[in-house]
């Protein structure tokens, strides 16, 4: 497709999918909020009660709704708005004001609220901007109450919603029409909108600053949720392609289903165990659908971003159960919590090299209560024995010495609470600083798996920073030194008998699949996406093959030859196989 046609534009991709349609631009009224003296406080008392209830009506309606589209843990972002509209504090604030001041209810309202949202932006940190946003919702729903309007939508069937913003609560309430696909203007990947939409399997595009402005009502436009673009009033070509590419999709879509129970295995039989990377908690019913033989890694420092705080040990019980009950019969590794580096510390440090500093088990032993709490939830979700431990960020051995003696604790305390929990949890840690790769051969007597993180371990082998645009083409996964090390770290884990898995980015490129089989890992996680394509790979090479491919790769000594000998191979030997998926990517 030529991409730089003047119609296209470019926003995040937020929600997966293709969809055409029909515009619907949505506009919230701002409402005017009116600074005036007011004469009967009595009456101003009991609107604002009134608004308070109505509002509370409305929630509770979407709060069901969305209990019944997205199940009870997201449903609970509307539970945690709820809970505002009860809050005694502000509350009895707002109504101590109006007593005091005689102003109109809006003003006292939108003045109490606004200040509380000022706090929350303060912070500069993403989630309070994201519970800014709530506020606002919730801020406007009062007022709008407090003026007697009603929430309104000529919306009909089967259009895509173009709008400044969406909150979450539109977003669901949008999806009873069965609203095709949102475009806005703010917003990003994480926002609450953008996490509905994917539960939903609503596409949407997210962050195109002037979406409003360039679409009118009725337009028909494209939304490309994989590439994050929208296409306005597309070209006769345009909307030939994009047909094609839905028509592909869902041949693609038939294709994987029947993929779905196959075994990820080479035609001259070796099986490779196929797992998948949760990343949001959401996914899992995606790992599941694609035919996933487990989850290879669990990020949970993802889990806990979306509360920002850290759960109690029952909340992460509870977490794990829904992952371990899900995926059962088959496997989850939960990695415990890797924060620090490009991830957010939960307490204010300034460091000057996050990535060199207090990030995962570094930041863990450093605060054991907390990593006791996620230590118990895991154990104490393993009784069904379908969950594994792995610990990130793992330098020294000293370190996954002292992690196992805090594990020990953990269970001498379990046993004497009474709670069942799988003994013999296997630990494994992930290799991903150079030093672990280098001392693999004595790693391997310590744990039962290796899983190797290219994401970090191409980054502090190559030092470039793998979230530095500038550097960007320095960061080479078929860099010689990257596919020796990892070469290095599979032949010392087998030696002793360690099961050996990749789970960075680079077990998600095509391209590099047949060189990690033939480098001879047990398994490979990919992103959930991903699974069928890497098994149509898998099962349509051989074992043979690709070792003679890696053989070669490890004897040349520039990223470009290996590149091309990888490039060579697959163009010739694996894209035939693979045509529904090119169509569509
Ligand atoms: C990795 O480093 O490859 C990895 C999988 O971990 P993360 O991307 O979460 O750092
Ligand atoms: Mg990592």
């Amino acid at each position: 497709m030529s991409g730089n046609r003047s119609n296209i534009f470019k926003g995040i991709a937020a929600a997966p999918g293709i969809t055409v349609a029909k515009a619907y631009l949505f506009k919230k009224e701002k409402e005017t909020i009116s600074s005036a003296d007011i004469e009967n406080v009595e009456e101003a008392l009991n609107t604002l009660d009134e608004a308070l209830e109505k509002s509370k009506k409305e929630l509770n309606k979407v709060f069901g709704l969305a209990i019944d589209k997205l199940g009870e843990k997201r449903a609970a972002i509307f539970e945690a708005q709820i809970m505002i509209l009860d809050d005694p504090v502000l509350i009895s604030t707002i109504k101590k004001r109006i007593k005091e001041e005689k102003k109109a209810p809006e003003y006292i309202v939108n003045d109490e609220i606004s200040k509380y949202q000022a706090m929350m932006d303060q912070l500069n940190e993403p989630y309070m901007k994201e519970r800014s946003h709530d506020i606002e919702d919730i801020k406007n729903r009062i007022i709008r109450n407090i003026k007697k309007k009603k929430w309104q939508s000529r919306i009909t069937s089967d259009v895509i919603v173009v709008t400044d913003n969406l909150t979450p609560a539109d977003t669901v309430l949008f999806s009873r029409v069965n609203v095709k696909g949102y475009v806005t203007n703010f917003g990003g990947l994480t926002s609450h909108a953008a996490i509905v939409a994917r539960s939903l399997h609503i596409p949407a595009v997210v962050g195109l600053h002037d979406a409003t402005a360039k679409i009118s009502d009725d337009d028909l436009i494209v939304v490309d949720g994989y590439r994050g673009e929208v296409i306005i009033n597309p070209t006769e070509e345009q909307l030939k392609f994009y047909k094609e590419r839905i028509r592909s999709l869902n041949l693609y879509d038939k294709e994987l289903a029947e993929l779905r129970n196959l075994p990820a295995e080479t035609l001259d039989g070796r099986k490779i165990t196929l797992l998948a990377n949760l990343d949001i908690s959401e996914e899992i019913d995606l790992i599941v659908r694609n035919g996933a033989s487990g989850i290879g890694l669990v990020r949970t420092e993802q889990l806990f971003e979306e509360l920002d705080q850290f759960p109690t040990e029952e909340e992460q019980v509870k977490w794990y159960n829904q992952i371990s009950e899900k995926i059962y019969p088959n496997f989850a590794i939960i990695r415990t919590l890797d924060i620090g580096g490009d991830k957010i510390l939960p307490v204010d440090v300034k460091e000057a090299n996050p990535f060199l500093g207090w990030r995962g088990i570094r930041f863990l032993l450093d605060n054991k209560q907390l990593f006791k709490t996620q230590l118990r939830a895991i154990l104490r979700a393993s009784s069904h024995k379908n969950i594994k431990l792995m610990l990130p960020m793992i330098a020294s051995i000293a370190e996954v010495r002292q992690s196992k003696e805090i594990l020990e604790e953990c269970k001498a305390e379990l046993r004497n609470e009474g709670y069942q929990f799988d003994n013999n949890i296997e630990l494994g840690i992930m290799i991903e600083i150079p030093s672990a790769a280098v001392l693999a051969h004595e790693f391997a007597k310590e744990v039962s798996f290796f899983s190797i993180g290219t994401n970090d371990l191409i980054q502090y082998l190559l030092a470039v920073d793998r979230g530095n645009e500038i550097v960007s083409g320095l960061y080479q996964e078929f860099h010689p030194s990257v596919v020796r090390t990892i070469d290095f770290i599979i032949k010392e884990g087998k030696q002793n008998n360690v099961f050996v898995s990749i789970c960075g980015e680079m077990a998600s490129d095509p391209i590099a699949i047949p060189l990690l089989i033939g480098l001879g890992l047990d398994s490979l996680s990919v992103s959930p996406a991903l699974i069928p394509v890497t098994k149509q790979i898998i099962r349509n090479i051989t074992y043979q093959e690709t070792r003679r491919i890696v053989q070669k790769c490890l004897e040349v000594a520039t990223e470009q030859e290996i590149k091309q000998i990888l490039s060579d191979y697959f163009d010739k030997e694996v894209k035939k196989h693979l045509k529904s998926f090119f169509v569509t990517n």
